[in-house]
């Protein structure tokens, strides 16, 4: 039995694991011991040493020996039973609220015992809530632990208990047969690190003494151990990934350049040098049987729909579909409008297909769609649904990228033609900070516009105290009806709820009404109806409305050159991308644009900054570096950090130095060991691995 690899060994043949339990473990992934002794603690208690009360500290868990006073059942509000208890420096009261007849009968004055708990001070009083006890028989105390007590990270009906018996059971097969250290031997030496066996071990039952606030941090051997492995099963990951989806074809579009010659002639202005080169790369991946996966990144309003349709129009050309999609209606209604303004010159058949049309108009787009009639297809995630056939589909555009799922790569990779992969073309207005790019991105090619096109003038921010609405409010009458500007209202909520955030518009539009009866005021929101949002964005292009009070539903994408003021309520509860993205849809035109963030109080430190930050620059990538320093890279990864991107031991930002090493390691890794390359890779990320999303 110990000959076996722990693998080997399902967590059934533990002590202990019924079916029940079983169960409860699968559904953590855990089926082994190795996955067993993978789950690693969140964090440790000291049960290694007495603390004399008066040393305890206020919120401090601790380990004390007492001996009982007396015990007595109080009758308050909720009937419980109070222990007063003392060492030689204090005296400290437990307190149950549950509690059975028999435990208060053993808790007799006299009593010796070891209480485990929370220590509370009242002034002098101590106090400790539910404690856990151990008896002392006649001074014969069991011997104190030597290692600290790990705290696992569970699910429900699941106690610690179970959770250290059986890791204790694990750990004794671990001694006996370690597990397989898939690092190279000289990586270990070279990076100085711990086996993995004895990490593991370690990270289990630290020794006493160990100082606790710095298990979980770089400085502790072990868990550097765990990042540096982590992070190369990561790159790993994503490296094998890239090359197992190179290795299907995709077909080869060449460039004959017609219809963009067209195009550019349509067009009033010129592409920026930024433009045309980021074209030229996505062209050049188009001409090759290796399937595209490009990111393309570009500032709002860096002029990335001009790119999307140049590539678009080379696929066109050779005979193929191409499906644009877009995360909101909205936006996918204007690109529709946008594309086929050009698409009209050109003789390209558009066909639009979102989830609110009508049958009818639905199942012409479906038909348009299938026979092929339409070559480029524009509309929502609604384009990846089931009933969605394509005729030769061969390049699909994803605007907004961060905003879709793995699923919803998964069923556009699926519209591809038998045997075929589609070429993928994703755009984002958030930057990606570099170091972000090398790890959560590591599967893509970048191309970015660094240049916006000419003519603008910077948006001038200013932050503005809620408190001089009223003087805010004048203003906006003067800019409307003196000097015939058109401005943004942004009402901001925390409230997931679209229905709340709506009404909080409502309230405002009505409002300003009421105060600016001169100014012609729209209102637009996430409950209406795909029709009315479009009337009103429609009036005010047209310049029909003076004011649009709205919810951040604009955010993306929206285009009125018009519009040069933006007032933001409660810029606050916004982070740094979500505000920079609106503050895109000013300072479009030629004049100069402002925005005027309105302020709440009091403002966190940490809100203070990201305003700050908005005043001094208008640099897409400043902010996104800064937005990922103050709120991590949660916003980045979007639905990437949920699922396959999850690191456990290793922070993307703070081990940011590591990842270009790491990577050229992985690069070799997978030439030298690919074995060992593919076993790593299934250690750490399992079925995530095999599920691999492009
Ligand atoms: P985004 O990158 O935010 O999607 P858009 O593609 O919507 O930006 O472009 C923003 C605006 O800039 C549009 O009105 C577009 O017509 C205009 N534009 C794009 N490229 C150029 C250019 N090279 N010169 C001038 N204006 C441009
Ligand atoms: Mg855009």
């Amino acid at each position: 039995m110990s000959e076996q690899s722990l693998t080997a060994i399902p967590v059934d043949s533990l002590k202990g694991v019924g079916p029940k339990l079983k169960e409860k473990l699968a559904k953590l992934q855990i089926f082994n011991l190795q996955d067993l002794l993978f789950h690693l603690p969140l964090r440790y208690e000291d049960r290694t040493q007495v603390k004399p009360l008066v040393e305890t500290q206020d919120g401090e868990r601790a380990l004390i020996r007492v001996i009982v006073q007396l015990s007595q059942i109080q009758y308050g509000k909720r009937r419980s039973l109070i222990c007063r208890a003392y060492d030689e420096t204090a005296s400290i009261d437990f307190r149950f609220f549950h509690f059975m007849a028999a435990q208060q009968k053993k808790l007799q004055a006299g009593v010796e015992l070891y209480a485990f708990g929370e220590v509370r001070r009242f002034g002098r009083s101590l106090q400790m809530v539910h404690p856990e006890i151990t008896y002392i028989n006649e001074g014969k105390a069991a011997p104190l632990l030597d290692t600290l007590t790990p705290v696992y990270p569970t699910t429900e009906g699941l106690h610690q208990a179970s959770w250290r018996n059986l890791q204790k059971q694990a750990l004794s097969h671990l001694r006996r047969k370690p597990i397989a250290d898939l690092m190279p031997n000289e990586l270990i030496q070279k990076w100085q690190l711990m086996g993995i066996s004895e990490a593991l071990l370690w990270l289990h039952q630290p020794p006493k003494n160990t100082a606790i606030e710095d298990i979980n941090s770089e400085q502790s051997p072990a868990i550097k151990r765990l990042i540096y492995e982590e992070l190369l099963a990561q790159q790993l990951s994503m490296q094998l990934q890239r090359l197992r989806f190179q290795q299907d074809s995709a077909f080869i579009m060449r460039n004959d350049g017609e219809l963009n010659n067209k195009l550019l002639e349509l067009l009033p202005f010129k592409p920026t040098m930024a433009q045309q080169r980021v074209v030229s790369e996505i062209s050049k991946d188009l001409q090759s049987s290796r399937p595209m996966l490009r990111l393309l990144q570009g500032d709002v309003g860096a002029g990335k729909t001009l790119v999307a349709a140049m590539s678009a129009f080379q696929a066109i050309e050779s005979g193929f579909q191409v499906a644009l999609m877009a995360p909101t209606e909205i936006l996918a209604e204007q690109h529709f409008n946008g594309f086929n303004h050009w698409c009209d010159s050109l003789g390209i058949k558009v066909a639009f297909l979102v989830g609110k049309l009508k049958a009818s108009e639905r199942r012409e787009s479906l038909e348009l769609i299938k026979s092929g009639e339409a070559q480029l297809v524009i509309g929502t995630h609604a384009l990846f649904q089931e009933e969605v056939e394509y005729h030769n589909l061969g390049l699909a555009i994803i605007d907004e990228q961060h905003r879709f799922g793995v699923k919803q790569r998964l069923a556009l990779k699926n519209k591809a033609p038998e045997n075929k992969q589609l070429h993928q073309l994703m755009m984002t207005a958030t930057p990606i900070p570099r170091t972000l790019a090398m790890t959560a991105y590591a599967d893509m090619d970048l191309s970015i516009i660094d240049e916006l096109p000419p003519g603008r003038t910077p948006v001038k921010t200013i932050a503005i105290t809620e408190q001089k609405r009223e003087q805010v409010i004048q203003r906006i009458e003067e800019a409307c009806l003196n000097e015939k500007r058109q401005v943004y209202w942004v009402c901001t909520l925390i409230e997931e709820s679209e229905e709340i955030q709506s009404q909080a518009a409502e309230t405002t539009a009505n409002l300003l009404a009421e105060q600016l009866p001169n100014c012609r005021i729209g209102l637009i929101h996430g409950r209406l109806k795909s029709e009315q949002k479009q009337i009103v964005m429609q009036q005010f292009k047209d310049g029909r409305l003076d004011i649009l009070v709205a919810t951040t539903v604009i955010e993306v994408g929206v285009d009125v050159p018009n519009a040069s003021l933006m007032v933001i309520e409660n810029p606050e509860r916004l982070g740094l991308a979500q505000l920079h993205q609106l503050r895109g849809r000013v300072g479009r035109g030629s004049v100069e644009s402002h925005c005027l963030l309105l302020y709440g109080h009091p403002l966190s430190d940490n809100a203070k900054s990201r305003i700050q930050i908005m005043r001094e620059t208008n640099d897409g990538f400043i902010i996104a570096e800064e937005d990922l320093r103050l709120r991590g890279p949660g916003e980045f990864l979007g639905t990437r950090q949920t699922g396959e991107m999850a690191l456990q031991f290793a922070d993307i930002v703070k081990n940011a130095v590591l990842i270009p090493e790491i990577q050229s390691v992985a690069k070799d890794m997978i030439k030298q060991s690919p074995q060992l390359a593919k076993n790593l890779c299934k250690r750490w990320l399992g079925y995530r691995h095999e599920l691999a999303d492009v």
